[in-house]
């Protein structure tokens, strides 16, 4: 019953979606007016908006002039609802993320107790943010700041009300003794997980204790500016070396957005994670069309983006990046401990950055010359 019914709050989220992507992009209001036809502009009935079935019973087409509806709705419907559902499953029902108190199995009760509920529900927002600005970042380049900067203050809302260790008791950060460097994972143990999977760092300062909301409140605001700034400090050296537009500042909105839920350290492995999904995704696009994709923007042509010029970038990072964030978020009982020395020392920290920061302008550098070669193409 609990499945069925996060399945169907997902379609519903999903449907609303499908409003904030057909309209946000142009500035229209997302409650008035009612859903219209775009080729006849006849209302659409109440009836036929249910999700799925409405679209599947008139064969995705409109019921008065039978002009097809982009099948978008459909998959964004569909795909709300299982990642609803998958989330669920995953963080309520299986415990994916190793949190002893979230242990639903041995609590023995039918219904998921409020914290399990508190925990789905959070989570459940950044996972909806990431749907809507991956498929209006695909649909049309852009991602709009009206997704990305109310989901971060939820994140940062809820990251206040939920501080790390939470649920647990924050006696549980006494699994590292006190005065020890969290580094030393092999001498002194691992950070332990809450919904905030860790702390901004450790050990914790004395003006913001494990449990405290001004943890919870620093390690949201924290990743939040850690996202946009990873994002920013690549596009800048990027560009400063290869000399063309590589990044969208909606990338750096959308990394914003998920490390207020997730923590600094998951929203910068999720740049790189995110990188390698985009490659992915066009090396995909690539085998299922047999031809690169067009960079023209696809808008009609009465209605104009308002949001800053179309950028002519080369794919939509967005998807790539939202992917990227869900996967490092995923593969955090593995990675997570992987990766405790460099992330709580921060000596190490500083050369890493430092040298990724370096590789990375030699190699835009190094894609730069190609580049020069052809007319025109450089600006
Ligand atoms: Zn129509």
């Amino acid at each position: 019953m609990w499945c069925l019914g996060v399945f169907v709050l997902g379609l519903c989220v999903g449907s609303f979606l499908n409003v904030l992507i057909a309209r946000l992009p142009y500035e229209k209001s997302i409650i008035w007016p009612s859903s219209r036809c775009f080729a006849c502009s006849r209302p659409i009935r109440f009836t036929d908006n249910v999700p799925i079935l409405g679209y599947l019973l008139l064969r995705g087409k409109c019921r008065f002039c039978k002009a097809p509806f982009s099948a978008r709705y459909l998959w964004v419907e569909l795909g709300t609802g299982v990642a609803f559902l998958a989330l669920f499953v995953a963080e309520v029902l299986v415990n994916w993320h190793r949190i002893p108190e979230m242990n639903f199995n041995r609590l023995a009760s039918n219904l998921p107790p409020g914290r399990c509920l508190a925990m789905f529900g959070y989570h459940a927002t950044l996972v909806t943010g990431l749907i809507a600005a991956a498929a209006i970042d695909a649909e049309h380049r852009i991602i709009p700041m009206q997704i990305t900067y109310p989901v971060m203050v939820v994140g940062i809302i809820g990251g206040a009300l939920m501080p790390w260790p939470w649920p647990q008791p924050p006696s549980t950060a006494n699994a590292i003794p006190a005065g020890q460097p969290w580094f030393m994972i092999q001498n002194f143990g691992k950070v332990p997980t809450g919904v905030q999977p860790w702390p901004f760092w450790g050990p914790t300062p004395a003006f913001a204790p494990p449990g405290s909301w001004q943890l919870g409140l620093l390690t949201s605001l924290i990743g939040a500016l850690a996202g946009s700034l990873v994002v920013r400090a690549t596009k800048w050296l990027f560009e400063t070396g290869f000399g063309r537009e590589a990044l969208g500042l909606g990338d750096a909105d959308l990394l914003m957005m998920a490390g207020a839920f997730l923590g600094w350290q998951i929203a910068v492995l999720s740049l790189f994670a995110g990188a390698f999904a985009g490659l992915m995704l066009k090396l995909a696009e690539f085998l299922l069309r047999g031809k690169p994709p067009d960079n023209t923007v696809p808008t009609p042509p009465t209605l104009v983006p308002v949001t800053g010029p179309p950028q002519a970038r080369e794919l939509p990072f967005g998807p790539g990046l939202a992917i990227g964030v869900v996967a490092t978020w995923f593969a955090w009982p593995w990675l997570g401990p992987q990766l405790q020395f460099p992330f709580f020392d921060g000596e190490t920290l500083g050369w890493l950055g430092a040298m990724m920061g370096v590789g990375l302008l030699a190699a835009a550098l190094f894609l730069r010359r190609p580049a020069e070669a052809e007319p025109a193409a450089a600006r």
